[in-house]
């Protein structure tokens, strides 16, 4: 089961997230038929996303991470909602990232959604994260992602962030980053120990002040025939009508589940 471990450690001036997301990675192995390397790209950023969507605030909040590629012809994309149900696909990236941007859009309920950019920096989740919450946002962050495959299947993904709030002192900086020098190998870690051996074995006594809240994230895409039906609508009535005549139906495409949505010629006399 996918774990997301939430808490406040050293004087409360450091938040700490530890995830297991190797069921996610499992997930999305299945539905997208991912080789190991579409398994670790699209990992890492499922990983990123159900640790951003654990940060949301708002019950309607959401937010999607998009990576394309310097030359276009790959994308990477993920998003996830505060229910924790997170989603992805990956499109044309069979050789991994070399260089391009990272788009965060993040909708937490305020009066319009924050958009963010950053240039990538490696083809590493983690380290491109960083770099996104140093750049747009602000915000210091220590990322350790990792994701472990072995014969086509993942057998351990996930890994551990700390965030500095605003006045953390010099001695709990230090603190914090002594701590995520033990999550370097983090899938080794989620491997060995889980997300409940993380906590248990490195910040148990941290822990105490504020305690422990706990989240499962999963992927669960949130399309519907109902969505799709007010996607294809505004096409009107005539031009459907002819699309089923040329084709036999009018198919819609889920690139994050990869169904299908397929409308004949009663089904769209109905929507009208
Ligand atoms: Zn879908």
């Amino acid at each position: 089961m996918n774990k997301l471990y939430k808490s406040l450690v050293y004087d409360l001036q450091v938040s700490l997230s530890v995830l297991d997301t190797t069921e996610l990675v499992n997930d999305a192995i299945k539905i997208h038929n991912l080789d190991e390397d579409g398994a670790k790209l699209l990992g890492g950023l499922l990983t990123a996303c159900a640790y951003m969507a654990g940060c949301l605030k708002s019950d309607k909040g959401a937010v999607s991470i998009t990576v394309k590629s310097g030359d276009g012809s790959a994308t990477v994309s993920v998003s996830g909602d505060k229910d924790g149900h997170i989603r992805g696909y990956i499109d044309g990236a069979g050789n991994g990232l070399k260089g391009g941007v990272m788009t965060v859009i993040k909708d937490d309920g305020l009066f319009r959604p924050f958009l963010g950019t950053c240039e990538l920096k490696s083809c590493d989740v983690s380290e491109n994260l960083m770099q996104y919450f140093h750049k747009s946002e602000q915000i210091e962050t220590a990322v350790s992602f990792g994701v472990k495959m072995k014969n086509g299947k993942c057998v351990a993904a996930g890994g551990v962030v700390m965030q500095l709030l605003p006045g953390t002192s010099e001695e709990n900086m230090d603190k914090a980053e002594n701590a995520m020098q033990n999550f370097i190998n983090a899938a080794e870690v989620i491997e060995s120990l889980g997300a409940d051996g993380i906590i248990d074995k490195y910040f148990s006594k941290e822990t105490e002040k504020s305690g422990v809240y706990l989240t499962f994230p999963a992927y669960k895409c949130n399309c519907s025939r109902k969505k799709i039906e007010g996607v294809i609508m505004p096409l009107g009535k005539t031009e459907l009508l002819k699309i089923v005549e040329e084709e036999g139906c009018v198919s819609v495409h889920c690139h994050y589940c990869n169904k299908d949505y397929k409308f004949k010629s009663d089904d769209i006399e109905k929507l009208f």
